[in-house]
């Protein structure tokens, strides 16, 4: 298709970071830094967790954010006019969630999410019937059990964890699905597990890839965007005056007798402790020293996990070409490359405004960040008009995200990858002496890849680090380098 550059809003992420600026941040930004007890990196949802408990207990906390916005992976966009989620987007499973009783407390209006309310399109862009969605769901579900009678085999026979992909390819040897069936299997299993964990199959652990806990009940989605409640916990938790942005941490030492030292690429600073919630990915590409070195087993946890992929791109049209009354929320296309376009959900059911939002997750999602904003848009429009027509506008404005290639995050989230275990999760958040702690998503066994998961780390290490560093004084000291 060729898309008219002249339609577009032409919006590149670096834009919208300046201009979506909250007001904290903005009040962040002309901060000097001040003296602090603990030192956190990062102010995503566990940074500013750990802050908030640290705080309410007399601690004098600095937060040291690399961007020049908080949140990390919570990130609301109004560039569009309109809050737009670009990370997390949905609170998942409401009963006795903490996110939802803080969105609760601080009144930020939630909306229930319904899944079955959704329509699927095959490769030629015919809805499927009702008896064709449910043939379809019941081949998913019959070979899903199949291939945990492989997973529960294997275990019991003591054999060492291989793939998802592995064992799915072994159970289809016995089948003689047509290309089609084939098609909508692998259809399944992309929306209902690569989306899920932002990892293809052949990156999964068969063994343990959805070990974890969820919150009971049905998942919500914040009308007015995730980032409110990141902007609420900051006034709540009178932590203005404790975050600074713009401070890519380099380099962290607890070599010193006394406290950690952590450099910026502005500053030096020194404190009692420090607390890191670097995203695994970020933990992965080696950019942040540790002197010493991180211990073996941790360096082998982070290696062991993986990180993946799911990327969003919101499509604002100049109106609502698609059934506003169908009442769906989720549209599906089952295409003939396996996961490209395959989830979209229709925003207009939750703000009344023309704006479809496309997903891509795992190897996919990863393969599109190369493509310039143009081929991209192009390719989810071609699957757009396979459903509505040649005839359906252009988008008038986009946004897209490139999470991967994102230098804070290096990814979207957590998973389990062949391997590796739950217990990577626990060795990720243990403490390194009684300088070094850690939070994130990436260290909650019960609860990764989740915003309630990262807040309750966040709590956690604000926990061990009351009992391992007793209330004094200020001692941080800063020098200016440059
Ligand atoms: C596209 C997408 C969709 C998602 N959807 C959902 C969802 O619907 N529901 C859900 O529960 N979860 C979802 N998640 C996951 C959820 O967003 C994360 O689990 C959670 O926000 C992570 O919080 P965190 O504090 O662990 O990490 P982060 O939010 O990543 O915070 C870490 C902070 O460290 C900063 N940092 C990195 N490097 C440096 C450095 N060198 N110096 C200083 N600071 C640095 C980063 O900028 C960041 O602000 C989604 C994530 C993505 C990407």
């Amino acid at each position: 298709m060729n898309i008219n550059r002249r339609n577009f809003l032409k919006i590149s992420l670096q834009v919208i970071a300046i201009s979506s600026i909250s007001r904290v941040s903005q009040a962040a930004i002309t901060l000097t830094p001040s003296n602090a007890d603990i030192i956190i990196i990062g102010a995503g949802i566990s940074g500013i967790a750990a802050a908030r408990s640290l705080k309410a207990k007399g601690y004098n906390v600095l937060i040291l954010e690399a961007r020049n916005r908080i949140g990390g992976r919570i990130w609301t966009d109004n560039s569009l006019g309109i809050p737009l989620d670009l990370g997390a987007s949905w609170i998942h499973g409401i009963t006795n969630n903490p996110i939802k009783q803080l969105a609760d407390q601080f009144a930020l209006k939630t909306l229930p999410v319904n899944y079955e309310a959704r329509q699927i399109f095959d490769d030629n862009g015919t809805p499927l019937t009702a008896r064709a969605d449910t043939t379809l769901s019941n081949r998913y579900k019959a070979i899903y059990e199949r291939v945990i009678a492989i997973q529960e085999q294997r275990i019991d026979d003591d054999l060492s964890d291989i793939s998802w992909q592995t064992a799915l390819t072994q159970e289809l040897a016995n089948e003689n699905f047509s290309s089609t069936e084939l098609k909508e299997l692998y259809f399944s299993l992309n929306t209902e597990l690569e989306h899920e964990y932002g990892a293809d199959l052949s990156e999964l652990s068969l063994f343990n890839f959805d070990e974890g806990s969820a919150f009971k009940g049905i998942d919500h989605i914040f009308s007015g965007g995730y980032g409110q409640l990141i902007d609420k916990l900051v006034i709540d938790g009178k932590l203005t005056s404790n975050i600074l942005l713009n401070q890519v941490v380099k380099s962290i030492d607890y070599t010193q007798r006394k406290g950690v030292k952590v450099t910026t690429g502005k500053n030096v600073f020194s404190a009692i402790a420090v607390l890191v919630t670097l995203p695994l990915g970020v933990l992965k590409a080696n950019t942040v020293r540790f002197t010493p070195p991180l211990p073996q087993t941790k360096q082998s946890a982070i290696k062991k996990l993986g990180f993946g992929t799911l990327n969003k791109t919101y499509f604002q049209f100049p109106d609502c070409f698609w059934k506003e009354d169908d009442h769906s929320e989720l549209y599906n296309f089952i295409s003939s490359a396996k996961g490209h376009w395959s989830e979209w959900l229709n925003m207009h059911h939750y703000n009344q405004q023309p704006v479809l939002l496309g997903f891509n997750a795992g190897k996919y999602g990863k393969d599109i960040e190369s493509l310039s904003d143009k081929a991209l848009i192009s390719d989810g429009m071609q699957m757009l008009q396979k459903t509505y027509g040649k005839t359906i506008p252009d988008p008038k404005s986009y946004l897209i995200t490139r999470w991967n290639a994102d230098p804070y995050a290096k990814g979207a989230y957590s998973f389990i990858g062949v391997g590796a275990t739950t217990k990577d999760y626990d060795e990720l958040a243990k403490p390194v002496t009684n300088k070094l702690f850690f939070a994130g998503e990436a260290t909650s066994s019960e609860y990764s890849a989740t915003v309630h998961g990262a807040f309750l780390s966040g709590e956690r290490a604000a926990k061990n680090i009351m009992s391992a560093v007793p209330l004094l004084k200020s001692v941080v000291k800063k020098s200016i380098l440059k």
